[in-house]
């Protein structure tokens, strides 16, 4: 039993380790909106039981690997069309001088990103593909990963839909991949809703993704998008969606929580920006669905309060480049570690290096991968302090 006794009924049984229902986690929510303290209080307790005070972070090099994209969707800038100067077509000789780079800097995640298979829609990205030799995004991903592991960095995919054989192959360089869930909402995929025009963020085609990441017990970063026109209940039912697959598969190692930030050249440029308080209380809720969860918000999205949102349940900053920028948030610069490190510590927690995997699930990969991260690793399965400081 928790010492702490609480109004809310419902609170007292996640501090006391009882299932809580979706009518409860509504009625939680509902009861913060005239008082968050009940709830604050609880997310803060799990998070010091669970995750005591350390909070982590990947130091990562972004490769904008191809940005052009068969999807649409309203909120976002990274999708590049043919001609722009934000278009993005890397070539094998630029994936190896970055990686070169990324390794001076001392990162250790090489994040692979792409558009959601641009070759199906663009010759520009069928004719990018055969320059470099290859036929597809993903035997280009595959290759990228190769050389990134053998330079010494540790790769980490987030390529959009890619299927059952694609993950498969990958799973043999990358230590983790990532697919954001965004919303299970049908409604967000409605005429005129952000994922309209973006059949690979219909729920049902980013649940088979996260199934298949499950049956191929990849360590999986998923997470959902904030403030972008869902309800409440859409963001419990997406967080218990998540939940439920974690309980199913055991392989969701991270949810990120990641509050809407309008875009100039977007269709949703007019909108609002999350609200602080509601993505605050979100990232709360998301604290009692999944206790122990590693749940992340992206420190450079929340630039003057990142460092509150750790008392209210957060324990991840995610990936920090020292030297490439955020392409899907170009407009917000990453902070430099050193400050992440002293508003970390300001706020009482210690700030560690990770590996894009965490370290309780190093037994989902290989051992070759393992073998390859014991060079930089420290008794703790995390990245030692004097590689990444
Ligand atoms: S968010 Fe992803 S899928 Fe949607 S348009 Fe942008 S790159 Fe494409």
């Amino acid at each position: 039993m928790s010492e702490l006794v609480l109004n809310s009924e419902s609170l007292n049984n996640v501090l006391d380790n009882r299932e809580i229902s979706r009518e409860n986690i509504l009625e939680i929510y509902q009861n913060s909106q005239k008082d968050p303290n009940e709830l604050f209080t609880t997310s803060q307790i799990l998070r010091k039981k669970y995750k005591g005070n350390i909070v982590t972070f990947s130091k990562k090099a972004f490769f904008n690997i191809v940005n052009l994209c068969r999807d649409s969707c309203s909120y976002c800038t990274y999708k590049a069309e043919p001609g722009e100067e934000k278009l993005s077509l890397m070539s094998k000789q630029q994936i190896i001088e970055l990686l070169d780079m990324a390794k001076k800097y001392r990162c250790v995640e090489a994040l692979f990103v792409t558009g959601e298979q641009p070759e199906q829609r663009y010759h520009e990205a069928r004719e990018w593909l055969k320059e470099n030799g290859f036929s597809s995004t993903s035997e280009y991903l595959i290759y990228a990963s190769e050389i990134a592991l053998e330079k010494g960095l540790f790769p980490h995919t987030n390529a959009g839909n890619l299927n059952f054989d694609e993950m498969k192959e990958l799973k043999k360089t990358n230590v983790s991949m990532g697919l954001m869930l965004e919303n299970i909402s049908e409604r967000l995929t409605e005429n005129g809703m952000p994922h309209h025009l973006a059949s690979s963020k219909r729920p049902k085609a980013r649940l088979e993704i996260l199934e298949n990441s499950g049956r191929l017990h990849i360590p999986m970063t998923t997470g959902i998008l904030v403030g972008i026109g869902e309800t409440i209940e859409e963001i419990i039912d997406s967080l218990l969606v998540i939940k439920q697959l974690h309980q199913k598969y055991g392989n969701i190692q991270e949810v990120i929580l990641q509050n809407f930030q309008p875009k100039e050249d977007t269709r949703m440029k007019n909108e609002p920006s999350a609200d602080e308080k509601y993505f605050k209380t979100i990232v709360a809720l998301s604290r009692i669905i999944m206790p122990e969860m590693n749940i992340q918000i992206p420190p450079n999205l929340s630039p003057d309060s990142y460092q509150s949102f750790l008392s209210v349940g957060i324990n991840d900053w995610g990936g920090i480049s020292p030297l490439t920028p955020d392409f899907v948030n170009p407009e917000f610069a990453w902070p430099q570690i050193s400050s992440v490190d002293e508003n970390s510590k300001n706020a009482g927690f210690d700030l560690k290096g990770r590996f894009p995997i965490y370290p309780e699930f190093s037994s989902f990969i290989s051992k070759d991968l393992q073998e390859k991260m014991k060079e930089i690793q420290d008794e703790d399965g995390l990245v030692k302090e004097e590689y990444w400081r």
